[in-house]
């Protein structure tokens, strides 16, 4: 699986970081790094979480 950040959409607000801090992280300006866009099978839970969470709908999580 696969995460697509679109960072036209994303506004930090962060609630993907509180729900799955170890792949997300906003930083001080704002902006979203994704700190592992293909996690393994064991982050399926937080990813599937944090990307529920997204108000402005910017990531993805694409399969394969
Ligand atoms: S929850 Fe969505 S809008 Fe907020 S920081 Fe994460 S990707 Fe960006």
């Amino acid at each position: 699986m696969r995460i697509e950040l679109d960072e036209s959409r994303c506004s930090g607000l962060g609630l993907c970081e509180a729900e799955a801090p170890e792949l997300f992280e906003v930083k001080d300006d704002g902006s979203l790094a994704v700190l592992d866009a293909t996690p393994s099978a064991e982050h399926r839970q937080a990813c599937e979480a944090a990307v529920a969470s997204c108000p402005t709908e910017a990531l993805l999580l694409v399969e394969g």
